[in-house]
């Protein structure tokens, strides 16, 4: 499996402050997976989002992306690298239309390690993803409901041309037809081979789209294992998720 771990974190630790948020954690994202980062509010799952892309500024441990140790890389050095995060609050230029948006994110095509070319993200290659988008093209960005603006922000992250993108709770606080809209998209993409590790507490949403599990609680890694294991345990998701 070695050779196909795109992102490794090792003993993460991550702090607020003199309060840490994050407790040794350990986890890998292979090519071509979907991993589902779960737990409830305040489990860490945004924290350990941002430790991997270098946004914490007091943190610990090793964070490796394609085979390189990127811990003491910046984040525009690690989504220069192919790293893509797309934040729980949505990032789009309110004032710039859909294209422009869009625009703002392109990067040049990128490769795998092992040379061979990642799939390339453009427009037109876009719209068969989030169809809702493209009537909107030329529609402000601030002119669009919080699930199209998450949609968005997503659409443009994949302009970079991302190996693997950080994907933080993109559910939350979206009608429930979006939702569904974002789970097929999930699964479109990881088809295209893009990686994803999906930080979300809505367990249904992540069996959807995710092969494989970490549920966090108070800031440590409590299960790691297969959608499949994790549905099968009720006890621990009673423990450590509420539900
Ligand atoms: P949510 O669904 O609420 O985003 P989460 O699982 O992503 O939950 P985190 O946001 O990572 O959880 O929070 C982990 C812990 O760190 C919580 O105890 C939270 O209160 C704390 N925390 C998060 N952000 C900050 C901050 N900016 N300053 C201080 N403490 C913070």
């Amino acid at each position: 499996q070695a050779s196909s771990v795109l992102l490794e974190a090792q003993g993460l630790c991550a702090w607020y402050g003199a309060a840490q948020a994050l407790f040794d954690l350990h986890l890998q994202v292979g090519r071509g997976e979907a991993v589902a980062l779960m737990g409830r509010n305040g489990a860490g799952k945004s924290t350990t989002l941002k430790a991997l892309m270098g946004l914490l500024p007091r943190r610990a441990g090793r964070v490796c992306f394609l085979g390189r140790d990127c811990s003491q890389e910046a984040p525009f050095q690690r989504a220069r690298a192919g790293l893509g995060y797309v934040p729980e609050e949505r990032r789009i230029f309110t004032d710039l239309t859909v294209d422009e948006n869009l625009e703002v994110g392109r990067q040049a095509p990128r490769h795998w390690p092992d040379g061979r070319p990642a799939p390339v993200w453009t427009p037109e290659r876009l719209w068969t993803l989030f169809p809702h988008l493209e009537p909107m093209r030329s529609r402000p960005g601030g002119r669009m409901s919080g699930g199209e603006q998450q949609m968005l922000t997503l659409a443009r992250t994949l302009m970079g041309q991302p190996l693997l993108v950080l994907l933080d709770e993109p559910s939350e606080g979206v009608a429930p037809v979006i939702v569904d809209q974002m789970a097929e998209m999930l699964r479109a993409l990881k088809a295209e081979g893009v990686s994803v590790l999906l930080s979300e507490q809505n367990l249904g949403f992540a069996a959807e789209v995710c092969d494989r599990a970490y549920l966090l609680d108070e800031g440590r890694v409590r299960f790691e294992g297969t959608m499949a294991a994790l549905l099968g345990e009720p006890a621990l998701r009673r423990a450590h998720m509420g539900i």
